[in-house]
């Protein structure tokens, strides 16, 4: 046994010393076939061992990539949105929550007095819009007013268009004595505050909620608004959508993604949910799944006037949509339920 292994182990030696002596024997011939010194040899087989581990590691990235959902084509219909949308002249870009700050100008605006601001605002429906000289907004209500005026308005826009929504803010901004404050609204009767928000979708119930979140403001904010998103999504008739949207326009703070009626549908049409979701709720998580976060601030704005224009509820004009060749609603490969179904308060 012993002595078998010995003679195998003197013929391993043999054969390794021969295949040693052919390897060099061959590196020397190629060495000298390619005129490639040694030395340069190693540090190329070195270089391929790197680009091999790079490109082993940018594949397992890939894979991550690849494992987490994106829509296809989404950056394409993206821009082509953002072409459609470029003059900014749907009904949220006039009237949208932000513009309910009593957002007076900019600018030029510094200059006037409150006379001079007072009479433009009779001529003028809109003065932001024709005033709007500079970035640097101007109120005419204090910080905190102001972010107030931003929660009623969030709150009186659900289930509700933006045309109806601004003219009821324009009505509690001048027809409360004192102005739309906590207190004032306080001191309101109901049955006022009602014939001043109506039509307002849901006019009833959102008096009784408007109220009841003056209360817990005045008690537990010092009337304020709370500064927080927990906070704000436990104040009665405020939701997720008005609550993410609230943090944003009135503290600057970019929680999430304000999905609304309008983001929900066109979300589910364009095919950026991997699958249909069935409530806006649904589709906000599914959308911050994927979408980068340096675009949650545009998508609302983005959508919902898409949505007012173009990709409307019933009878969505894909005729004159830039999206038409590769919007899966269009090319008939998603089905939704028809938004005709009976309206429910979405806040
Ligand atoms: S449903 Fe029609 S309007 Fe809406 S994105 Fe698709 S093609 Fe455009």
């Amino acid at each position: 046994m012993n002595l078998r292994s010995n003679s195998n182990i003197l013929e391993n030696v043999k054969l390794l010393g021969k295949s040693e002596l052919n390897s060099k024997k061959i590196t020397q011939n190629v060495a000298t076939e390619v005129h490639v010194p040694p030395a340069k040899k190693i540090r190329k087989k070195i270089v391929v061992q790197a680009a091999d581990e790079n490109a082993r590691a940018s594949t397992s990235k890939e894979e991550v990539q690849v494992s987490s959902w994106k829509p296809g084509n989404w950056p394409k219909t993206l821009q082509n949105i953002r072409e459609m949308r470029k003059n900014r002249d749907a009904p949220v870009d006039v009237m949208g929550c932000e513009k309910h700050g009593d957002f007076i100008g900019s600018g030029l605006v510094k200059l006037m007095s409150k006379e001079c601001i007072d009479i433009l605002r009779t001529i003028i429906p809109y003065p932001y819009i024709v005033l709007k000289l500079d970035r640097q907004p101007v109120y005419d209500v204090s910080d905190l007013d102001r972010r107030f005026h931003i929660l009623v308005s969030l709150m009186l826009s659900s289930q509700t268009r933006d045309q109806v929504t601004d003219a009821a803010m324009r009505k509690l901004k001048t027809d409360i004595p004192g102005g739309l404050t906590v207190e004032n609204l306080l001191k309101l009767d109901d049955g006022v505050l009602g014939k001043l928000i109506y039509p307002v979708g849901f006019w009833k119930k959102k008096v009784l909620y408007l109220k009841r979140v003056a209360e817990i403001l005045r008690d537990q904010y010092d009337g304020d608004i709370p500064q927080d998103l927990a906070g704000l999504c436990m104040l009665p008739g405020v939701g997720p959508k008005m609550a993410h949207l609230c943090m944003d326009i009135a503290w600057g703070s970019l929680t999430g993604i304000g999905v609304d009626t309008h983001v929900h549908r066109i979300a589910n049409r364009l095919g950026w949910t991997p699958k249909v979701t069935k409530v806006p709720e649904e589709t906000r998580k599914a959308l911050e799944e994927w979408m980068p976060r340096d675009l949650w601030r545009e998508i609302n704005w983005l959508l919902v006037g898409f949505g007012q224009q173009i990709c409307l509820p019933i009878g969505p004009k894909c005729g004159s949509c830039l999206n038409a060749t590769i919007c899966p609603y269009a090319k008939g490969e998603v089905k939704l339920e028809s938004p005709r179904k009976k309206k429910k308060l979405v806040e």
